[in-house]
C-alpha cells in the first residue's frame, strides 16, 4: 500500500468516522452502526443526487434562454443560408442578363450583317444582270464593226471602261467612304458597345472586331460597285453624247424612278438603325441609285440604233446631208447614208425594236422601217427582199431583208436612214458611237 492512499484513507477516516445512530422506539432503543465505507458511499449517492437536482433545476431555470439562444443560433444559420442562397441568385440572374446581352448583341450584330449581305447579294445580282446586257450588246456592235466593218483595233473586244481624267463628284465620294469605312473598324476595334470585363466581354468585342471587318468589306464592295457603275454610266452616256442625242432626252426621270420602283433594293427605313448602319444603308442606297440609273440608261442604249445596217462586208459609199443627186445630178438633200455590198446580202436591223412598216414606198423601193422607242425610227430601203411584216418584234441584227437595188437606185445598196424624234439624223455618227462600247 502507497504512502499516498494511505493518506486519503487517514483523511475518509477522519472525515467519515464510524458513527452509531440511536433510535429510540416504544421505550427501545436500537442503534445503527455506520461504518467509514457507508458513509462514504452514501456521501456518494448524496452528492450524486444533489448534482442531479442542480442540474435538473439549471435546466428547467434556463430552459426558455437556451431554447432562445438555440433558435437565434438557427436564425443566423439560416440567415447565411438564404444570403447566400441569395447571392447563388445574384449571380445566375447576372449570368443570364450577361447571357441576354451576348445573345441580344449577337441577334442586332447577325441581323445587321445579313440585312446588308441581303442588300448587297441584290445589288451584285442586277449589277451582274446589267453587266451581261451591256456584254451581249458590246459583242454584237464588235461584230457589226464600225461604218466600214473596222473591227476592235486591238483584236480583243474591250467593254467599256472610260477613266475620266477628273475625278467626279461621285468617285470623290467614294474615296470618303472608304476612309469613313476604315475609321469605322478601327473605333469598334477600339470601344466595344458593351462595358465589362471578363470572358462575356472578351467574346462581345472579338464578335464586334469580325463585324467591323466583315462591315469594311461590305462597304467596300458597295463602293467598287458604285464606282463601277458611275464608269458605265459616264461611258454610256458618253456614247449617247457622241451620237448628238443628250442622255437626259432618251433617259427621263420619270423612266428611271419606275425602273427604280420595279427592280430597286428593299427599302430600307434609317430611323430604326445606328449611326454606323445609317451610314451605311445610305451610301448602299446611293450605290443602288446608280446602278439603277445603270440599269435605265443600259435599256435606254439597248434601243439605240448603234450599229450597221450590214455586218457583211461593205462599202460606205455616200454619206448625210446635201449631195449631188446621183440620178438628176442636181443638189438636194440626202436623208440616210449609203452602204454597197453583195446583191441579196442580209440586211439587218441596227437595234432592237418593232417593225412599223415592211413595204413599197415610192423612191425607197422596197423598204422596211423599225420602231426602236424613245423617238427612234430606222429605215432600210432599196431592198430585193423584205423578210420581216409589220408589228414583227425584232432584236439587234435581225435580218429584215435583202440587199438589192428597187426604187430610185443607180446600183445594189442599202440606203439607211436614222429618225429621232421626227427629224433625220446622220446615221454615221451612231455607228461611229457604238465603237465606244466596245472599244476602249
Ligand atoms: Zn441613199
Amino acid at each position: 500500500m502507497s504512502r499516498r492512499s494511505g493518506k486519503y484513507r487517514r483523511m475518509l477516516s477522519r472525515f467519515f468516522k464510524e458513527r452509531q445512530i440511536y433510535h429510540r422506539s416504544d421505550g427501545v432503543v436500537h442503534f445503527i452502526s455506520m461504518s467509514t465505507k457507508t458513509q462514504v458511499a452514501l456521501a456518494f449517492v448524496v452528492g450524486a443526487a444533489l448534482m442531479w437536482i442542480a442540474y435538473a433545476s439549471v435546466n428547467v431555470v434556463f430552459k426558455e434562454q437556451i431554447i432562445v439562444a438555440k433558435e437565434r443560433d438557427f436564425r443566423v444559420m439560416e440567415t447565411t443560408l438564404s444570403k447566400r442562397l441569395v447571392d447563388a441568385q445574384k449571380a445566375y440572374d447576372d449570368v443570364n442578363v450577361l447571357n441576354h446581352i451576348i445573345e441580344q448583341e449577337f441577334d442586332s450584330t447577325m441581323d445587321d450583317i445579313s440585312a446588308r449581305h441581303q442588300m448587297l447579294r441584290n445589288m451584285v445580282e442586277r449589277k451582274a444582270t446589267i453587266d451581261q446586257d451591256i456584254d451581249t450588246l458590246a459583242n454584237g456592235l464588235a461584230a457589226a464593226g464600225g461604218p466600214n466593218g473596222q473591227q476592235p483595233t486591238n483584236g480583243n473586244r474591250v467593254m467599256i471602261d472610260i477613266t475620266p481624267g477628273e475625278p467626279t463628284p461621285r468617285q470623290s465620294r467614294i474615296s470618303i467612304l472608304r476612309k469613313e469605312a476604315a475609321a469605322e473598324v478601327l473605333k469598334r476595334k477600339s470601344s466595344s458597345n458593351f462595358s465589362g470585363d471578363g470572358p462575356a466581354a472578351d467574346a462581345i468585342q472579338t464578335m464586334e472586331i469580325a463585324a467591323a471587318e466583315l462591315f469594311l468589306e461590305q462597304t467596300l464592295l458597295i463602293a467598287s460597285i458604285e464606282e463601277k457603275a458611275t464608269q458605265q454610266i459616264e461611258a454610256l452616256e458618253m456614247v449617247l453624247e457622241s451620237t448628238g442625242v443628250t442622255s437626259e432626252s432618251l433617259v427621263t426621270p420619270a423612266k428611271i424612278s419606275n425602273i427604280a420602283l420595279a427592280q430597286g433594293g428593299p427599302f430600307i427605313d434609317l430611323a430604326n438603325i445606328d449611326g454606323s448602319s445609317a451610314r451605311f444603308f445610305k451610301h448602299a442606297n446611293r450605290a443602288l441609285e446608280a446602278v439603277d440609273e445603270l440599269a435605265a440608261i443600259q435599256a435606254a442604249v439597248d434601243y439605240v440604233p448603234l450599229s450597221s445596217p450590214l455586218t457583211v462586208s461593205r462599202r460606205f459609199t455616200s454619206g448625210f446631208g446635201i449631195r449631188r443627186d446621183p440620178i438628176n445630178g442636181r443638189h438636194s438633200s440626202h436623208h440616210g447614208i449609203d452602204f454597197a455590198a453583195a446583191w441579196a446580202s442580209p440586211v439587218t436591223a441596227t437595234a432592237a425594236g418593232l417593225v412599223k412598216f415592211a413595204g413599197t414606198r415610192s423612191g425607197f423601193g422596197r423598204v422596211v422601217e423599225i420602231d426602236h422607242g424613245n423617238g427612234f425610227i430606222t429605215r432600210y430601203a432599196h431592198m430585193n427582199r423584205i423578210s420581216v411584216k409589220a408589228g414583227q418584234k425584232v432584236n439587234l441584227h435581225d435580218k429584215v431583208g435583202e440587199l438589192g437595188s428597187s426604187g430610185r437606185s443607180t446600183g445594189p445598196h442599202v440606203h439607211y436612214e436614222i429618225h429621232f424624234k421626227g427629224r433625220p439624223v446622220n446615221p454615221r455618227r451612231f455607228i461611229e458611237a457604238g465603237r465606244y462600247v466596245f472599244e476602249s
